[in-house]
């Protein structure tokens, strides 16, 4: 994997939690640009998945490509897949920006100082850099007068737009949205969509778990419909959403609109 314009390649991707195989061999590619949303039931796997891209969970077997790198892997004491050489998975982690259902911001720590905690630590930015650049990204999520506040003095909404700034402050190659919206009040759903609209629009290369079916049509390049841990359906919105090959990505979806 040397293509500069592929951002990300999985291939034959599994994962199982003793017995059950929760992931049953997932290639995709991300070129560099492309948004892809990542469709499914609960419990077909796509929190696993994301979550194996950069080793929140070890995967069984398979391959992860970052940038025309292939993370290094080997089998732990355990069978499961581990980094074969941590700095490179530190460096990979670094420039994977994760955005959670739950938000996952530092409760004891201020808007601004949450977003330049990993600049600050991880890309050991002084902090005059990193508080100027958060600015920037507080800015451009629209809560720059929320710098000095903290998560629980704010809407869900707003927290949600802060960890993508937080996200955005490591200046990632990639973002992975892991349902970002399904916490929120749904009068709050569409300030977080806004946000992300914009990153998309920017070009930047996002794979995003979702059940708001109207704006993953929207923005992205690429749906995947997962189904028990497989790639059931995979395709450009027009013809996952108009006319799937699978009859059970048919049926979700007429079941989510
Ligand atoms: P989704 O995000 O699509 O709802 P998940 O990836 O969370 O699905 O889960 C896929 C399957 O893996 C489910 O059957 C779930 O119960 C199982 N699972 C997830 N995490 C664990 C775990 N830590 N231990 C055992 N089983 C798990
Ligand atoms: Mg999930």
């Amino acid at each position: 994997m040397t293509d500069p314009a592929v951002a990300l390649e999985i291939n034959d991707l599994h994962k199982s939690y003793g017995s059950l195989e929760v992931l049953k061999g997932i290639s995709l590619t991300a070129n560099v640009g492309d948004v892809i949303s990542i469709l499914g039931s609960s419990g077909s796997g796509k929190s696993t998945f994301l979550r194996c891209l950069n080793l929140l969970e070890s995967p069984s077997a398979g391959s992860i490509g970052f940038s025309g790198e292939e993370l290094k892997l080997k089998v732990g004491k355990d069978g499961a897949l581990q980094a074969a050489d941590q700095k490179q998975l530190e460096r990979m982690r670094a420039s994977i920006g994760f955005v959670f259902q739950n938000f996952n911001l530092w409760p004891h720590l201020t808007v601004i100082e949450n977003i330049m905690e990993a600049p600050v630590h991880v890309l050991k930015q002084d902090k005059a850099t990193a508080r100027k650049k958060a600015e920037e990204y507080l800015e451009k999520v629209g809560l720059l007068d929320k710098s000095d506040s903290y998560p629980n003095q704010l809407s869900g909404g707003q927290q949600q737009r802060i960890a993508i700034a937080r996200a955005l402050a490591m200046e990632p190659k990639v973002l992975l949205f892991d349902e970002p919206t399904s916490a929120l009040d749904p009068e709050l759903v569409g300030e977080v969509l806004n946000v992300m609209r914009d990153l998309a629009a920017e070009g930047r290369t996002m794979l995003i778990v979702t059940h708001e079916m109207r704006f993953a049509r929207e923005v992205s390049s690429q749906i995947v419909f997962l189904h028990q841990g497989q790639v059931e359906e995979q395709g450009t919105p027009d013809k996952v959403f108009d006319n799937p090959d699978s009859d059970r990505c048919r049926t979700f979806l007429s079941s989510h609109f």
